[in-house]
Formats: C-alpha cells, structure tokens, sequence
C-alpha cells in the first residue's frame, strides 16, 4: 500500500464550528508525554491505585473466528447447547478462554491496570494500534496523513461530527429516507437535513449537483451546507449499497463545493449482493481468504478521499455487540485533534473493560486475518437471513401475483411487485405492495400502494390515525408483527407521499422460521387491509 507517495489532507480548518475553536487544550495535556516515561514518579493525577480496583482478572470465552461457514447453508453441530447453536448455525466445539490480568504479564500485553485507569482519550494503545491497521489493510486512504480516532460508538462519533463542524441554524445533506437518530441528535443544535434525492445505489449524484448548484440563501433561509451525513452501505432504511463510481462522482461534487462527507458505515460488512430468487439460488461455499473478501467489498469513500474531506464513522455494534459501545474515526488529523479533545471533557477513553475483552479478543485471540474472516462469516449469516425474509414475502402471495415486474433499478437489482386478487373470479387487483431486495445492511424496505383506496372514514376516537400507513402499522402491531413505519426515517415532514407507505422490516434477529412467520403475518394482513377498505369503499 503506496501511502507514503500520496499527498497530505487540504487544510479544512475552515469547517470547524465555532463551538469547536473554542476548545482549548487541557493543561493536564502537558503532563502526558511525560506519562509514558519510565522511571517517573507519578503523583500528579488523581490515578487511583490498580491494587484497588476489585476485579483481579476478567475474562470471558472467545468464539472461533471460523464459527460461521462461508456458506449460506446451515452446517450440523452437536455438543450441548446444540439446539442453539443449530439455530444459526455456528460450532460450540471451538471456544477458548480470554483472561485480562490486573497487570501485564509482558511487554506489548494488555492489563487491567491499564485499561481500567484513567488515560488520554485515544484508548488502549494495542487497540488503537489494531483499529489503524484495520483502517489501512480494509480503507486505503487516497490520502498519506489520515489518522484514526476510538469513538463509543457511531452514535457519539456522530455527536462529536455535529459539534465540530456545524453552527446553529445550518442545514446538513442527508438522504431523503435516513437514520432518524441522526437527524434527532443534530435537531437541538438547531442543524437540520436538506434531503437528495435517491435511486437504486443510494444518494443520487444529479439531485446533489442539483441542490448545491442552485441553492438560494434567501429562499432556504441558511448558507449552502458543507456537511454531508449519508449511510453508503446498507443505507438505513432503504439498504441500497453505492458502488465506486457514485462515489468518485458525490466526491467530486464535493470537491466543487466544499463540503465534508461524513460517512456512517455501520453495516459495511454486511454486503449480502443481489437477492437470486428461491428457485434459482445454489448454495456455494465461499473460499476462505481475507483479501478475496476485502476485495470483493465496495470501496469506502475515504478509497476515493485524495483531500482528507471523508470522516468515515466505524463501530464495533454490528460487528461484535452494540453494548460494546466503541468505533472509530477514520479522517484528516486536524478533525481528529479537536475530535479527540471532545472526548477528553466528554466520554474520556471509552469504557475499559471493553476496551480490555475487545482489545484482548481482536489483537491477541484472533488478530487482523481472523477477525476479517470473523466478518466474513457475518456476512454469509445475513445473507442468508436477507434470503428467507424476501423469500417469505414473496411466499405470501400467489406466485403469479408476486414477481419482478420487469422494471429494474438503475443498478440493475429487479423490482419485486405483489398484486391483490379478489373475488370467486380471482380478479387481479392493481399493485399493492413493491420492493428491491436489499444488497446489504440488515432491513428490507417496503412500498405499499394506497392509491386506489377510498379515504380513511372519520373515526369515533379523534385520536385515531388518519392515515393509511399507521393505521396498517397498527394492524401488523395488533397481529402480533413490529415493524418500522417509514414515516419515521423521513429526513423532513415533506417526504411521505400520502399514496405511498413504507415500513422498514429487519431481517438480523432471531430464526429463520421467526422471519418467514412475521412475513406471512405482514403478507396476511396487508393483504385483509386493502380487501377491508375496499369492500367499505365499495
Ligand atoms: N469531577 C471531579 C471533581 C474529578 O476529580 C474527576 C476525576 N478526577 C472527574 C470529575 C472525572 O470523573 P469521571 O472519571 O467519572 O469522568
Ligand atoms: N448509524 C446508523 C446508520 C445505524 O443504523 C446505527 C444503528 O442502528 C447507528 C449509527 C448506531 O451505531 P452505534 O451503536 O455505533 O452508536
């Protein structure tokens, strides 16, 4: 990896909010460097003594990398607990014992008495040292002086993101569906979406030129924006997944007008690929090596980042467990400074024994090559998962009347169409229901089609949803089905169209068998709605 012949970030000094300039150094940060020297008395910080802390080893069982075959048949298991393990399909055999001492037992060894004591806010070093060889093997950064930071989380990654770089009163790009926690965590520093447009890959490169091109100060009320926020991989909700071009091109766009990107990948590793319907699907079994799956990735926007405009957010919550609460930075070094001076009067280093189990597991027990086979079992998991779900909607009509209706995406991913028969002649009703399977991520998102049904009559109870979307929301709710309503992941009040429903269904929880049995819920139901308001309409 020819790192050393790129060129440094542009100076992007210019996005920092004013909030963020205001931050200064700590004084304590002096004191640091002398921290790490050996031989020095340290009796200045309020370090309580290691001897102290109650715990004089943790420990856990680690998994084997290898648990998940690279297949999405499910393979045999025996041994107690079998019947869980069946359930997804991973081995008990191969676990072994993880332990963290109180103190190091060698050099370049984890310890409690380390990881549980106050230290700077970049974290444990072997893990810090982990998490950037992750970054450079899996990233490439088109740029030489990236640097990456630990966060507690994408969620916080994001807060810091908001803080740094946004005033009050500016607006941010999102998609026009989008997370909604991104959106309500931005919402009281008064920093609010303006939302592009999407098409199959995701945020669409044209309705971006469009907004920034002729954006008018006045009518919007708020300067052109030069943060970006935007889920490229298994978007949240839609779960499209944006290819390399895309990319160069939005880059490109915000080369032009200046804007950083920043870019929450949660579900990077989750890249499951084109749905191939039941009939047609062969199991294969993937060979196992970690550059083959690292290639076979698309590319993060940092790949195509040649100016340290990306601040790519990474966690650990869809990779090893959302309680871990750690992710990282991965941007230009002057954002991470004030990214980490944040953390400093904020999360401090995030928690230790996470930190410890996590940095014990990913740097002694597996290293970089297993962990990355590790994600590529995920992968083969969740796409098996994507697989039953879509196949169980597709299950819930007739054959005839659920079927890629010949109109594709523009990536080329066909649009499934589910269709209403009714009556003793079986009379084929328009189109109820319409999806693109989902390349990657962990949801399926729905359109259902209400045009055609009368209005919703006035109700008794003036508390009741008028609205068809939450009124088959509640009827899924009340049949024993929770789904997302998509009103929920608007990026503005002026996206839903009162025609149109979406709901968000994730597949990453739970047996198979769970996700075929709320899709027949979910097809049953649907269907009963439309037959209901009809017949009353009628
Ligand atoms: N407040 C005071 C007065 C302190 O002395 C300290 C720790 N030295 C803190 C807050 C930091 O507390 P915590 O480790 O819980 O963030
Ligand atoms: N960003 C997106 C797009 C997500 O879907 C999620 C989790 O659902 C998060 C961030 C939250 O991540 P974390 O657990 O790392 O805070």
């Amino acid at each position: 990896y020819a790192n050393e012949k790129l060129a440094d970030a542009v100076d992007l000094t210019h996005h920092l909010s004013e909030l963020s300039k205001r931050r200064k150094t700590s004084p304590l940060k002096g004191m640091q460097k002398y921290m790490t020297k050996p031989g020095t008395l340290m009796l200045a910080g309020g370090l309580p003594d290691p001897s102290y802390f109650p715990f004089a080893s943790i420990g856990g069982e680690a998994m084997a990398p290898d648990s998940y075959a690279l297949t999405t048949d499910k393979p045999s298991s025996s041994g107690p607990l079998s019947w869980l393990w069946n359930i997804f399909g991973a081995s008990k055999d191969k676990t072994t014992p993880i332990v963290i001492p109180r103190f190091p037992t060698g050099p370049n060894e984890l310890s409690l008495a380390d990881s549980l004591q106050y230290g700077p806010a970049t974290g444990v070093a072997l893990l810090q040292q982990f998490i950037h060889d992750f970054a450079e093997r899996v990233y490439q950064p088109g740029y030489k002086n990236w640097t990456t930071l630990i966060h507690v989380g994408n969620t916080d990654g994001w807060s810091r993101c908001v803080q740094t770089l946004c005033n009050p009163g500016e607006v941010i790009l999102t998609e026009e569906w989008t997370y909604p926690s991104a959106v309500a965590l931005a919402a009281p520093y008064e920093v609010t979406p303006v939302p592009v447009g999407m098409d199959a890959e995701g945020m669409s490169a044209s309705s971006l030129e469009d907004v920034l091109a002729n954006w008018d100060e006045a009518a919007r009320g708020a300067k052109r924006p030069h943060v970006m926020y935007t889920v490229p991989v298994g978007q949240n909700p839609c779960g499209m997944t944006m290819g390399l071009q895309r990319k160069k091109e939005i880059y490109e766009i915000c080369v032009k007008y200046d804007v950083v990107i920043v870019e929450d990948d949660p579900y990077y590793f989750l890249q499951e690929g084109a749905y191939v319907p039941k009939a047609e699907r062969k199991s294969a079994t993937v060979q196992d090596t970690q550059d083959g799956f690292i290639k076979s990735l698309v590319p993060s926007y940092l790949k195509v980042d040649y100016q340290g405009r990306v601040v790519r957010l990474d966690t650990f919550s869809k990779t090893i467990a959302p309680g871990s609460r750690l992710g990282f930075f991965t941007c230009n070094p002057v954002f991470a400074e004030r990214f980490e001076r944040q953390g400093e009067t904020t999360t401090q280093r995030p928690c230790g024994f996470g930190q410890a189990l996590i940095g014990q597991l990913l740097t002694k027990q597996w290293g970089l090559d297993n962990y990355v086979r590790w994600l590529h079992g995920l992968q083969a998991q969740y796409t098996a998962r994507r697989d039953a779900l879509v196949d169980g909607i597709l299950e819930g009509f007739d054959s005839s009347l659920s079927y890629s209706d010949g109109s594709y995406f523009a990536a080329g991913l066909p649009v499934y169409s589910c269709f209403l028969q009714r009556g003793a002649r079986k009379k084929q009703l328009g189109r109820v229901l319409s999806f693109v399977a989902p390349t990657s991520g962990m949801f399926v998102w729905v359109t259902v089609h209400f045009d055609g049904l009368p209005d919703v009559p006035p109700q008794d109870d003036p508390e009741a949803p008028r609205d068809h979307e939450t009124r088959l929301w509640v009827r899924f709710a009340e049949a024993g089905l929770l789904v997302a309503p998509g009103a929920f992941f608007a990026s503005t009040p002026a996206i839903p169209r009162a025609d149109r429903g979406h709901y968000r269904i994730a597949f990453s929880m739970g047996p198979h068998e769970t996700l075929k049995k709320g899709m027949g819920i979910f097809t049953k139901q649907l269907q009963a709605y439309f037959d209901d308001a009809l017949a009353r309409g009628a």
